[in-house]
């Protein structure tokens, strides 16, 4: 595999001074950084690809030795100019060039040797409430969702500046973002630093705004965004999809899409974490004579025969008719709870009918076991 010219890797010219290289190198960082490009390895290729330009060309020694004899003279150089460099090794070596570009979001470097510590602006996270149907949590489903967001504005490609490169540094922080003020009180002078007001930390200003933006390099827009819903969420889940929220101002990370999962009701069927329950009532001849049962299932109906003298609290079982689980290989079951329908209204006949079948043997109730709870039975089914 050829490498590439460091210097056209960071997009600079052979004569660029170190604070260009620098500059440089950061606008590439970030560009490229993972945060922005989750699971994108040609991204995550052009980060380290960068990182590895920077580290021979800010070094004034392997530069040299680089611009003479090209990638064959840091053969043996030591460091990473051969070989290339893991994200760990970027983090840590280059802490500080992130705890600058991204300081304030908890990664990189940052402590206490980078003292500037410029913002770089995150888009906010936007919330969005999904509802799903019982068969959609049973299969997984891909939602494509439209939301109103803020997107790059498109006539700056998000910098925010009319000729994309009208910056300048901000003349009230002197480029760091960071205001100190010395206050007097009664205990004598405080220093407290804060965020610059005049550039809101970043460093620099725009000299020459985007009119389309007014210089915040976002605009008003919409996304239609597709969300891939693993099987077996339950109500009140919630899914992140990292950087599509809405977009960060002048060139900044985007936030997150959360989705909040809600459940649409079954008509039928009651979901128990990963069971579903299916009540179903017999009528007495059915429960006595024994029939055949349709119950509805996620996917279509299933036939369940009922036997002769079918005992009314029983727990018919079909198993892994019922939900996945979101972490785990396993099926819930379908759990058809049977109950038997006493008649309220009878006609005379029926009645006569009913008084003649109470004075049977067979119509005494002879219960095989002790009376058991709901619960005895369910317990009695998790442990079968
Ligand atoms: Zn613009
Ligand atoms: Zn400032």
């Amino acid at each position: 595999m050829t490498k590439r010219d460091y210097y056209e890797i960071l997009e600079i010219s052979r004569d660029a001074s170190d604070v260009e290289i620098k500059k440089a190198y950061r606008k590439m960082a970030l560009k490229h950084h993972p945060d922005k490009n989750p699971d994108d390895a040609k991204a995550e290729e052009k980060f380290k690809e960068a990182a590895e330009a920077y580290e021979v060309l800010r070094d004034p020694n392997k530069k040299a030795r680089y611009d003479r004899y090209g990638h064959d003279g840091l053969r043996g150089a030591g460091g990473f100019g051969g070989g290339g460099m893991s994200m760990d090794d970027i983090f840590s070596q280059f802490g500080d060039i992130f705890g600058e570009a991204f300081g304030g979001f908890g990664f990189g470097g940052g402590g206490p040797r980078s003292r500037s510590r410029r913002r770089v602006n995150r888009g906010s996270n936007i919330r969005v409430k999904v509802k799903l149907r019982l068969d959609e949590i049973a299969n997984g489903v891909e939602k494509k969702i439209k939301v109103n967001k803020y997107i790059q504005c498109n006539a700056c490609d998000g910098s925010g500046a009319k000729n994309g490169s009208s910056f300048s540094a901000c003349s009230t922080c002197n480029g760091s973002g960071q205001v100190t003020q010395v206050t007097n009180t009664f205990l004598g002078q405080m220093q407290t630093t804060s965020t610059c007001p005049y550039c809101g930390g970043e460093g620099q200003v725009i000299t020459d705004k985007c009119n389309e933006c007014a210089g915040n390099g976002i605009v008003k827009g919409e996304d239609i965004i597709s969300i891939n819903i693993p099987a077996g969420v339950a109500e009140g889940m919630q899914l992140s999809v990292s950087g599509k929220g809405n977009a960060g101002a002048r060139g900044g990370i985007p936030g997150d899409l959360l989705v909040l999962i809600e459940e649409i009701p079954h008509k039928e069927l009651q979901r128990d974490g990963g069971n579903l329950i299916y009540h179903k009532y017999l009528s007495f001849p059915e429960a006595a004579l024994g029939t055949s049962i349709e119950v509805p299932t996620i996917n279509g109906k299933a036939k369940v025969k009922i036997e002769p003298g079918t005992q009314a609290g029983k727990i018919l079982r079909l198993k892994e008719k019922g939900l996945p689980g979101i972490n785990s290989y396993g099926r819930g079951d379908l759990m058809v709870n049977i109950n038997v329908w006493t008649p309220k209204d009878m006609s005379n006949e029926e009645k006569e009918l009913m008084e003649q079948l109470m004075e049977s043997e067979n119509f005494q109730p002879k219960p095989t076991q002790k009376d058991k709870s709901f619960f005895d039975r369910m317990k009695e089914y998790f442990t079968s």
